[in-house]
Formats: structure tokens, C-alpha cells, sequence
């Protein structure tokens, strides 16, 4: 085993950032009131939410009743979908092939009698093809569409502004995941044409358990988890307060030099992509990795090897932490749906790095050289 410890999956989580550990610590500690109590104790954290949310809501330049904070991003993306269905009167969904389980799973859920469910078509890239959505787009059915920002495992960007614009014209709501985007690009959603986006805090050096759901003022839902009337009655439950201290300060911080974090990420990148040019015959990237894709993100397709079978083992042996797909789906790549979906050779082993401002030139060397090895032996 190596000592050597090299952490490149960080779309499967980030490490929690010191300064949201320590805005988190007092929350921990000290302020251990119900928000919902009506005596100091209780006033003292209920403040200590509203002052978070509205921090949140100004850094995205929304109203602090459009955000919802619920215990992450499948809850988000779960409430999105079955919201629409139960108070909106959506009876058709289009989504896509590749996008993450908390919506495709949800989807084929809901899609249940006199609901229909169309998948929309993708090049092999994992692009949108924005004909068929239109084409998808033409029923007299009340529509959601749902679609990922970024996704989570090729990383392939959609663009955002055409498809709401689009959904707009043709009178449909529209749902983005943007688990793996939100406060790794900054976000003007009073301008953008979406009616749901999804945030999840673990993502971007936030803790676990905490995310939210931007929900577009013009539309009212019901409870999604009935119970207390928490979160203006539309999910009950004593909220997370250390959480949601820590998603607020998480975002903060990523926003603040988010251009800076951008363009370290970005030449991390570019440079693994250079270096295993120069050092693996027949590499490939699977998505749109020199195009229209997410900086954090990099999916390569390693030719087939004698040795390649245990990848993920052999670079965990080497102290690195990659993923062969999503993290339910980390230690082997069989089965990936979003490989399978944009019809990838399965056979050749696929590797996400997914990167995180902390990681440095030195660890993508490290794991270049140990690739290498691997490889070229
Ligand atoms: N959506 C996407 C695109 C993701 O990558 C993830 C996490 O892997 C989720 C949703 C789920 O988020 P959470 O882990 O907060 O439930």
C-alpha cells in the first residue's frame, strides 16, 4: 500500500473546507435551539437560518422563499419531479438516458398510468439534441423537462439558457440538476429561464446531508414531506441547522474567487488530458472533454491492457482515489448507465478524475506516472 494519498473524485464528494468547519463548530456547540421555538434559544438559531438562507439566496441573486433547503440533492431532484406530477398537473416528462438516478429513478416512478415519459435524443457526446427536445416539446400535455447542468460522470455541459428558453416558448416547466455546477460557476437565477435547480452542499467542500432545491416564486407546491410547516409548509422537519450554516459559508467561499478556482481546475484538466496524450497510446476521453464540458470533470477511456481489468484496485494500491462512474457505482465501471447511454466500448476500461481547487500539478504527475506504469509494463 502507498503512503502517497491522492484524492481525484471529487464528484463523488469534496473534502469539507476548513473555514466551513469552523463557521459550523459555534452552530455544533452552542446553538442548540429548535428554530422553531418561540422562546431565545429557539429565536437565536432561527435567525441563524433566515441570515444563511438569505445569504445563499443573495449570492444567486434569488428571493430567500425561493430556496428550500432539504437534506441534499436527490431529495432536491425527488421533490422537483414528484412536485410537479402532484400539485402541477404535469402529465408528460422529457429527461435523458444519462441523467443521475435521483431523476431518472424518480421519473420512471412517477411516469405511471396517463403519465408519459420521453427520452430525449443525445450524440455520443452526451449533447442534447435540441431538435428532438422541440420536437418532444409539441403536446398539449402539461411538460416537465429535466435535464442535468453538467453531467455528474463525463461531465458534458447542457447549455442551460436555450433549453429553458425553449421550454418557455412551448409553455413547459423546466428542472436542472445542477448538483455538480452550483457554486462552480456563479449563477444569476433571477435571469435564467428555470423554474427548479438543485444544490447539494458536499459537492463543493460543504458537509454532507445538506443542499436545497431553488424553487421559481411563481409556483406554489405542497408539502413534500408532510409533518411541521418548516420551510414555509413545503417540507417539514427541524432543519439542519450546522448544515445549512455550513452550505451557506460552503458557497460563500467558492463564489467569492470562483474565476480563480475555474481556471486552476480548468489547467489541471487540460494538463492531464496533454499528459496522457504524450503517454498512452490509443487514451480517449469519454463526453465532451476538450469542448462544451465541466473543468472539474474528465473521463478517460484507457485502451484495453492485460492489466486494466483492475484499474481501480491497482490506482487505490498507488494512494488514488478516482471512480468508474458515479460514487454508488465506485470500484468498477460495469454498468455505468451513462457510458451504456452514449453506446461507449465497454469493453475498454473508463476512468473519472474529477478534481477540486485543492488538488495540484504534483498529484496529477503522480497519477500520470503511475498510469504509466500500469500501462506500459
Ligand atoms: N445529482 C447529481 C448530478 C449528483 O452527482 C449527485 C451526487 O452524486 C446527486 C444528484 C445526489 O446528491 P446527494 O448526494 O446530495 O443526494
Amino acid at each position: 500500500m502507498s503512503t502517497t494519498k491522492v484524492y481525484l473524485d471529487n464528484a463523488a464528494t469534496t473534502p469539507l473546507a476548513p473555514e466551513v468547519a469552523e463557521a459550523m463548530i459555534p452552530v455544533l456547540k452552542q446553538h442548540f435551539g429548535n428554530p422553531s421555538s418561540t422562546h431565545t434559544f429557539g429565536r437565536e438559531v432561527r435567525g441563524i437560518v433566515e441570515t444563511s438562507r438569505r445569504k445563499i439566496a443573495q449570492l444567486l441573486n434569488v428571493t430567500p422563499g425561493e430556496i428550500i433547503f432539504t437534506s441534499g440533492g436527490t431529495e432536491a431532484d425527488n421533490m422537483a419531479l414528484r412536485c410537479s406530477v402532484e400539485d402541477l398537473g404535469v402529465r408528460h416528462i422529457i429527461t435523458s438516458s444519462i441523467e443521475h438516478h435521483a431523476v431518472l429513478h424518480t421519473a420512471q416512478v412517477v411516469c405511471k398510468e396517463q403519465i408519459r415519459l420521453n427520452l430525449v435524443k443525445l450524440d455520443e457526446k452526451g449533447h442534447v439534441d435540441l431538435a428532438h427536445l422541440e420536437e418532444l416539446l409539441q403536446t398539449e400535455e402539461k411538460t416537465l423537462v429535466s435535464l442535468m447542468h453538467a453531467n455528474n460522470e463525463v461531465g458534458t455541459l447542457l447549455p442551460l439558457e436555450k433549453v429553458g428558453n425553449l421550454c418557455k416558448q412551448y409553455g413547459a416547466y423546466f428542472h436542472s440538476d445542477t448538483v455538480q455546477t452550483m457554486a462552480h460557476y456563479q449563477f444569476d437565477l433571477a435571469n435564467l429561464p428555470v423554474d427548479f435547480v438543485t444544490c447539494s452542499a458536499h459537492k463543493f467542500h460543504g458537509p454532507k446531508g445538506i443542499g436545497f432545491l431553488y424553487l421559481n416564486k411563481n409556483i406554489q407546491l405542497k408539502p413534500f414531506i408532510h409533518g411541521g410547516s418548516q420551510e414555509r409548509n413545503r417540507r417539514g422537519g427541524t432543519e439542519n441547522v450546522y448544515g445549512i450554516v455550513g452550505l451557506a459559508k460552503a458557497l460563500e467561499l467558492a463564489l467569492t474567487d470562483v474565476e480563480e478556482h475555474q481556471k486552476h481546475v480548468q489547467d489541471l484538466k487540460s494538463y492531464m488530458i496533454d499528459e496522457l496524450e504524450k503517454a498512452i497510446p490509443g487514451v480517449e476521453f469519454n463526453g465532451d472533454a476538450k469542448g462544451n464540458s465541466l473543468y472539474t470533470v474528465l473521463n478517460v477511456s484507457f485502451p484495453k491492457h492485460p492489466k486494466s481489468s483492475m484499474l481501480l484496485f491497482q490506482l487505490d494500491l498507488f494512494g488514488i482515489a478516482v471512480s468508474g462512474g458515479s460514487a454508488c457505482s465506485s470500484g468498477s465501471n460495469q454498468g455505468s448507465h451513462v457510458l451504456m447511454g452514449l453506446n461507449r466500448d465497454m469493453e475498454r476500461p473508463s476512468v473519472r478524475f474529477s478534481f477540486s481547487r485543492y488538488n495540484t500539478k504534483a498529484e496529477v504527475d503522480y497519477a500520470v506516472e503511475k498510469l504509466k506504469q500500469l500501462f506500459l509494463n
